[in-house]
């Protein structure tokens, strides 16, 4: 099958990479030249970290079956699938922006040189498929009135719910693949494509395409209001004398609830949720319904991500009953982990952002330590953190060097080797044996007998 994938960020990539690894031939297109120029090089470099996504790329590309331009056109003429995989970001009013999606859509209407099935892979509120139809017929018509032949073509949706990090093993092996189609042809030729990927416990979803739309956004919300339900329930396990651990088991335990994403912590973050709630959100505003439960969600979240950072500021300000402990504008915090989570490298709506804002604007130090996001995450500190505090961040070379002469311990991001660290080494390093462990890693008895004073969240901290 010949693919065009628009769009080489971490969906569009993936997509061509698994694409192109089982046989096909795709060309994947960007107006990011200097991303187009990296993949292009004998020694493909690859815009952002992701496990195992370099070699498949590497290899597909040696072998011919990928190939990488920033000619839009020269990519949709050459395929019969355009898969729409561009950015759908949080827009000022937090509607989704769908104008690079319009963008795409228009580019494939002007170059489609046969019967194509376009694909909205990205993520589009209810009603987007439509509007992408009406523009590609739109500019398919101003070809015909210039005496061009009509050409045909289907717009189906096919959301993505592969989660970066494990992403390459999520597109090959996943739990659904849902297509919406409004025709035989396009569901036919769908299923072809997909063939591949399906396995008797991974079934593919044919529906029509405003369920298919609307189904990726529930699958965020639900999975966004089970993060912040469990951090409400941390909150209260807190004020009433409850461990969240053990809350978390005994209910994890009931098959209606399960096991999985579970876990208090420091909210949400990244390209997805935070957008895709607030998206949804407005999505239903506009058919005149107040979204109840997205609200709170959402704000819960807000607070969420900036609450262990206030305590610590409170910690420090209140001396804590000790004498040495040096008023906030005097501390230094080395900071454990900045991307949104572990294995990505992804910096967008990182909670550690809001932290480190907080921190600074309390007039503390923080040095940095995170094992793939240093590069991505000075460049997000550049956008988000004022000039005239920036200076109060410095980046360490490992997460040891990141404790010299540092105040406190704040573990943000649960990367694996954070989760053993020396403690000798911590508790020697750090002026004060202070740790916030944002992520409930590190066993709180041992803490404490180690002689840490351990702050977590929603658990049960028993003082010697
Ligand atoms: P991204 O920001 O990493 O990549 C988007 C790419 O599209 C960029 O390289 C950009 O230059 C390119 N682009 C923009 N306009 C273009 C145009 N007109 N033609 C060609 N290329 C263009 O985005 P992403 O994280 O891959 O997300 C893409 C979509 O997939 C979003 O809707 C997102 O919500 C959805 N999604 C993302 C994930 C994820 O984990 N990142 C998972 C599932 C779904």
């Amino acid at each position: 099958m010949k693919v065009c994938i628009l769009g080489t960020g971490y969906v569009g990539l993936v997509t061509g990479a698994c694409f192109a690894n089982m046989g096909n031939d795709v060309i994947c297109a960007d107006i990011d030249e200097k991303r187009i120029e990296g993949l292009n090089k004998g020694e493909v470099e690859l815009p952002f970290w992701e496990p195992g996504l370099d070699d498949l790329v590497r290899d597909c590309a040696r072998a011919g079956r990928l190939t990488f331009t920033s000619d839009i056109g020269e990519a949709i003429r050459a395929a019969a699938f355009q898969f729409i995989a561009v950015g759908t970001p949080q827009g000022d009013d937090g509607a989704a922006d769908l104008s690079a999606v319009f963008a795409a859509a228009r580019e494939i209407g002007r170059n489609i040189a046969s019967y194509s099935v376009v694909v909205d892979k990205s993520t589009m509120p209810v009603g987007t498929a439509a509007k992408v139809k009406a523009i590609v017929a739109e500019e398919v018509e101003r070809r015909v009135a210039r005496g061009e032949e009509r050409v045909e073509f289907d717009v189906v949706s096919n959301p993505e719910f592969l989660k970066q990090g494990s992403a390459v093993l999520d597109f090959e092996k996943p739990d659904r693949i849902v297509i919406g189609v409004d025709g035989e042809r396009s569901e036919k030729l769908m299923r072809e494509l997909y063939a591949q990927f399906v396995r008797s416990n991974n079934p593919i979803l044919v529906m029509d395409i405003p369920s298919a739309e609307m189904t990726k956004y529930a699958a965020n919300a639900m999975l966004a209001t089970r993060i912040s339900f469990m951090n409400e329930m941390a909150q209260i396990c807190e004020r009433v004398g409850a461990d969240i651990t053990h809350v978390r088991a005994g209910i994890g335990s009931d098959e209606r609830i399960g096991q999985k994403f579970l876990y208090a912590g420091l909210g949400y973050g990244g390209s997805c949720f935070p957008k895709d709630v607030q998206a949804l959100y407005h999505r239903a505003l506009e058919a005149d319904y107040g979204p109840k439960i997205l609200k709170a969600v959402h704000e819960v979240n807000q607070s969420q991500k900036g609450f262990m950072a206030r305590r610590l500021i409170k910690h420090f300000e209140n001396g804590h009953g000790r004498g040495e402990t040096p008023p906030p504008g005097e501390c230094r915090v080395a900071l454990w982990g900045l991307s949104f989570k572990p294995e990505t490298d992804d910096m967008r709506e990182a909670p550690s952002l809001v932290i480190m804002d907080i921190l600074t604007e309390a007039g503390m130090r923080v040095s940095v330590f995170d094992p793939k996001a240093m590069g991505k995450g000075l460049e997000a500190i550049e956008k988000f953190i004022p000039a005239d505090r920036r200076e109060r961040i410095e980046p360490a070379g490992d997460m040891y060097d990141a404790l010299s002469g540092a105040d406190a311990l704040f573990l943000v991001t649960e990367w694996n080797e954070f989760r053993s660290p020396d403690f000798g080494r911590i508790k020697e390093l750090l002026k004060t044996p202070v740790i916030f462990d944002g992520r409930n890693i590190f066993d709180p008895k041992r803490m404490i007998e180690s002689g840490f004073d351990y702050h977590c969240i929603g658990r049960l901290l028993e003082k010697p």
